[in-house]
């Protein structure tokens, strides 16, 4: 216990699972967010989730060839097949589920990560996966976009859904004990507050979940976030502030929620606010650095003694 690492992310959750490296290749289905319809979400911008290794309109065959070839690039022994552009449980559940067993099928990919809007998770999808999981001998992830439980946080995002959509997909994806779901949270959203962001986390939490993806909220160019932030109505983390929530928060959740991601990192380029000028390496080292410092470790203050690894 004495050497375990203090946060449970992803490649520890791999190293302990397959007992070696696993990275994720990003994968489109090419079908567009049924929320760009409606405006789209106040901060998103397609092109700062999407790896140079995607070009529109190829295959998923070339897709995985060129992940493999940028991505995996002889530092991962396998993958996952990460669905995470716009939302591809929109595709009914037909039409995903090919597209779903071709992916799983490649030997070197050992499951799928799907990212989904609560309201997009069709009846019949967690069956379907369910029985991929079964016929496969490999794992899914089913990674829901909340960002808050807060009704106020998400109509001012934009995001056209509410927490009860939320509360009803993890129902239905729990009635399939072989999948797992992930829960994505955005820190930061303007009029939150720390305890508004903590229930958020605490409660998600509450239900189980699996594995958590983190974000501080990231100002991108030409977005209606853009637009708001020039009228200085969307303050942003400092570096300090940010990691110091950090030191607060990972007490909080459970050892056993596998933790994807804690910070967002858009590219230069796109990115407004805030500038940290840090690479993610130096952020992890830090946020690290200071749990040592100050004794800290994920899920200490929620875990009995017993659960902990
Ligand atoms: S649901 Fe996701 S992909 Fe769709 S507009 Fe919002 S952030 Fe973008």
């Amino acid at each position: 216990m004495v050497n375990s690492p203090p946060v449970h992310t992803f490649s520890v959750y791999c190293r302990a699972r397959y007992g070696r490296t696993i990275g994720k290749i990003p994968l489109e289905t090419g079908h567009p967010c049924p929320n760009r319809d409606r405006g789209g979400c106040l901060y998103c911008r397609p092109l700062s989730f999407t790896p140079q290794s995607l070009r529109p309109g190829d295959s998923l065959d070339e897709q995985i060839r060129r992940g493999k070839k940028y991505l995996l690039s002889g530092r991962f022994t396998g993958y996952f097949g990460y669905f995470q552009q716009e939302t591809p449980t929109s595709l009914a559940t037909s039409r995903l589920l090919p597209l779903l067993t071709s992916v799983i099928a490649d030997p070197e990919c050992v499951g799928l990560i799907i990212a989904a809007r609560p309201d997009c998770i069709a009846d019949d999808l967690p069956a379907a996966l369910a029985d991929l999981v079964q016929s496969s001998g490999k794992e899914c992830l089913i990674e829901l976009g909340l960002q808050s439980i807060h009704a106020r946080s998400l109509q001012q995002l934009n995001r056209n859904h509410g927490v009860h959509d939320f509360f009803s997909a993890v129902r239905r994806i729990k009635t399939q004990d072989s999948l797992r779901i992930g829960v994505h949270l955005i820190l930061g959203i303007p009029g939150e507050t720390e305890a508004d962001m903590l229930a958020s986390v605490e409660t998600v939490c509450a239900l189980g979940v699996h594995a958590l993806k983190l974000h501080h909220l990231q100002v991108l160019k030409d977005t209606p976030l853009h637009s708001l932030h020039t009228k200085g109505l969307v303050p942003t983390f400092s570096l300090d502030g940010y990691l110091q929530l950090l030191l607060r928060l990972l007490p909080r959740i459970p050892w056993e929620v596998v933790l994807h991601r804690l910070w967002s990192s858009a590219h230069p380029h796109l990115l407004v606010a805030p500038r940290w000028h840090l690479h993610a390496t130096e952020l992890s080292q830090r946020l690290q650095a200071s749990m040592a410092e100050q004794h800290i470790r994920q899920g200490q203050d929620v875990d009995s003694v017993e659960s902990t690894r």
